[in-house]
């Protein structure tokens, strides 16, 4: 038994009380996005109706209330990372746009022909495009650690693979297909001892597990707010300040900048020197929000709980016959994958949809991953806080149905 009261978590997700083809809203997509609380709402609505200005260039009250308010968020997020300075968090619109910044930044300075880039089979499609990119443009390899049946990542192959042209590996904390939590820790380890820099998608990691960026001793760290409770569009890179520093500037344009003229640019320091534009400012307001509401529940409450609902599901599917479950890994968070014999997982989630309930169907932006598993793709249940077990039971039932419309 938890010692979170789930009843009463459930009362601060609004949506939850959504009707769904008549049915009560069952929603198992949380590794796509997680549902909002009211203090997120709230702290949206809030800023917009009292104190929408923009930031650091005003000197009036509203602009001044807003700017606080923003670097506020920093310094929740710095301590959430346990980064160990606020100027090395740097806001994005989420973790495709960090690793990219990455790519286009670091990747484009230090990299060169014949240089090696690691990444995995597990990856999201936003930690593999980025590099092809790069490696076009530069002439660089990309190599990919591969995975065991099971979802694992074989780190004997890794650490064979690690050489002096290794120059940068990047590789996902904890996949969004299959739930597998990668030991990114002794990823990073061996790639520092011959030199290569890392960045860690923590994308699902964010919202699982206890992150200490210090610890993990990890170059860059990316992951968005979306999927922890937080709004869309906005997203946190961390990276070590004597990397960032050494890096050139990313985009172009306000508040990026020091002193500008027709001649010549300087720019400004962390973190701003990554931060053109007017940023996402309610967002990043939000999003500490957010984070306090994960500290609140506790983040080891939280897994815990998780966990419980992982196993319970994983023993009801395994029930079912003709269901197999993609993704055995060792570790695994609350996301669970599966394939039923002689049906297509987009009729399973078209079926599931009919009965109010939310999965996701498809390749899960992992193209490569589910070719290598040689399926199209599958169905996937994936768990939040404000989940129980009585919602898993109604998607047991609700495969049993599938398999007597369909087979
Ligand atoms: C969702 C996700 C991403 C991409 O995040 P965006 O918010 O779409 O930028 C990258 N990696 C993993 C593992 C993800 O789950």
């Amino acid at each position: 038994m938890s010692i979170l009261d789930i009843n009463k978590i459930r009362k601060d997700f609004p949506i939850l009380d959504e009707k769904v083809n008549g049915r009560d809203l069952v929603y198992f997509d949380n590794a796509a996005t997680t549902q909002k609380p009211s203090i997120v709402l709230d702290a949206l609505a809030n800023y917009y109706g009292h104190y929408n200005a923009n930031i650091h260039r005003g000197i009036h009250f509203l602009a001044e209330k807003a700017t606080s308010a923003f670097e506020d968020s920093r310094t929740t997020i710095q301590k959430f990372l346990n980064a160990a300075h606020k100027e090395e968090i740097i806001f994005t619109y989420g973790t495709t746009d960090g690793i990219n910044l990455v790519a286009q930044t670091y990747g484009r300075k230090f990299l060169k022909e014949g240089d090696e880039i690691i990444i995995s089979t597990l990856e999201h499609h936003s930690n593999i495009v980025p590099w092809q990119m790069l490696c076009a443009e530069k002439g660089c390899v990309l190599r990919v650690i591969p995975i065991d049946d099971k979802g694992d990542l074989i780190l004997e192959e890794y650490e064979k693979m690690l050489s002096e042209k290794t120059k940068f590996v990047s590789v996902v904390h904890v996949s969004n297909a299959l739930g597998t939590i990668n030991d990114v820790k002794f990823i990073i380890d061996k790639a520092h001892a011959v030199g290569a820099k890392v960045l860690i998608d923590g994308a699902q990691a964010s919202s699982h597990i206890t992150i200490d960026v210090q610890a993990l001793d990890a170059d860059f760290y990316a992951f968005s707010a979306h999927k922890l409770f937080g709004p869309t569009g906005m997203g946190v890179l961390y990276g070590k300040s004597d990397v960032l520093n050494a890096m050139p500037p990313y985009r172009g344009g306000g508040e990026m900048i020091k002193e500008v003229t027709f001649e010549k640019t300087t720019y400004n320091e962390l973190p701003y020197k990554f931060e053109a534009g007017t940023p996402n400012i309610a967002d990043v307001v939000a999003v500490k929000f957010a984070i306090d509401y994960i500290n609140d529940l506790g983040k080891e409450n939280i897994a815990a709980y998780e966990d419980e609902l992982l196993k319970y599901a994983t023993e009801q599917l395994s029930d079912i016959s003709g269901l197999s479950i993609v993704g055995q890994a060792k570790e695994k968070v609350s996301v669970v994958s599966f394939v039923l014999d002689g049906v297509h997982p987009q009729d399973v989630g078209v079926i599931l949809d009919q009965q109010g309930i939310a999965v996701r169907t498809g390749h899960h932006c992992t193209q490569p991953l589910m070719n290598r598993l040689g399926l199209p793709g599958t169905s996937r249940a994936s768990f939040a806080v404000y989940n129980t077990k009585q919602e898993i039971d109604k998607l047991i039932a609700g495969i049993h149905k599938v398999k007597k419309m369909v087979l």
